[in-house]
């Protein structure tokens, strides 16, 4: 568990990191936290021994290593060697690679091939040319559709965003531009429209606090991968990815963005039973706020609400766009 959380000792002021040699402290006087800068801010130092500060973050020994695939798209990796670099045990690295980017390190790669190819099939190369060319072993490997995957981590944090860098990028989907931003809990906002500047500023507004950068594949190698995981879902009707969301809202709203993100694709439910599937069937508008409030358009299916009478209802989106992805879904 290094760098997933450090242990402060209340009786000896000092943070360490998991696997500390040092004496096990009594459970009464252990304190956790989720990284180095939280220990130090509540005034912890750090183990001499251990050296708690000198362990990589979990993710970003996990971005080295997708970046580390997505550099080598032809070559057979071993999951035992990607684990080694990642310094964890074979089925750690694979669930924990799964819960970080909501694709296998095997994914990953077979999603880079896939872009590689693309491109040489853009530039005139021939179907099975391009896929020797891009690493894929034979051409019916292409064919193989990419698994389903679990990593879903929501949690529920404060609006603003301060103190907090979000990196963002904007790609053209089937249906608009979108926005997609991550925090290093995952992804805090997914925004469909037709303009840069507007989507970029209500970004601003949602997080008025946080420092905003455009993400940089060096930097957010995560980001790059959901976005284009969303894209691929909306523009070519690949499954839905199941990427790690950072939901922020309040606790009723996180109950109702819960709910919806239990709706299976080409279903639909009214207002009133998401109302009544929070446990709070009166509280009907109160459900249409919270589903008008989601910002993270797709991932959270905030679409898949109508009302009552099977008509659309609302979406921040545009209706256009909610009738366009309910169709998509249902074809599906
Ligand atoms: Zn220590």
């Amino acid at each position: 568990m290094d760098g997933v959380f450090v242990y402060g000792v209340v009786t000896t002021g000092i943070y360490c990191r998991p696997s500390c040699p040092a004496r096990t402290p009594k459970p009464e006087n252990v304190r956790y936290f989720a990284n180095t800068e939280l220990a130090r801010e509540a005034s912890y130092r750090p183990c001499k021994r251990c050296k708690p500060d000198q362990v990589g973050t979990e993710l970003s020994r996990l971005t080295e290593v997708a970046e580390h695939i997505r550099s080598h798209p032809d070559q057979r990796l071993a999951l035992s060697d990607l684990a080694r670099r990642a310094q964890m045990s074979s089925s750690h690295f694979q669930r924990r690679f799964v819960a970080h980017f909501g694709i296998s390190p095997r994914q990953l790669q077979e999603s880079v091939r896939m872009q590689r190819m693309k491109t040489a099939l853009r530039a005139g190369s021939a179907v099975t040319e391009a896929g020797l060319d891009a690493g894929f072993g034979s051409s019916s490997r292409l064919y193989e559709p990419p698994g389903r995957r679990l990593g879903m981590s929501p949690r529920a944090y404060s609006r603003g965003g301060k103190g907090e860098r979000i990196a963002y990028a904007i790609r053209h989907s089937g249906i608009g531009m979108l926005l997609m931003a991550a925090t290093s809990k995952g992804v805090c906002s997914a925004l469909l429209g037709e303009d840069e500047a507007m989507l970029l500023r209500q970004l601003r507004e949602e997080f008025p606090q946080a420092e905003i950068v455009l993400s940089q594949a060096q930097q957010s190698a995560q980001l790059d991968l959901w976005i284009d995981a969303l894209n691929a879902h909306l523009s070519e009707g690949s499954p839905s990815p199941d990427l790690p969301l950072d939901l922020r809202g309040t606790a009723f709203q996180i109950k109702v963005w819960r709910f919806l993100l239990g709706i299976p694709s080409g279903k639909a439910v009214s207002y009133s039973e998401v109302a009544a599937g929070v446990g709070n069937p009166q509280a009907v508008r109160a459900a249409a706020s919270a589903c008008a409030a989601n910002r993270l358009a797709v991932l959270v299916p905030c679409h898949r609400v109508l009302r009552a009478d099977g008509g659309l209802g609302g979406y921040r989106w545009g209706l256009e766009r909610k009738r366009t992805l309910l169709q998509l879904e249902r074809q599906r």
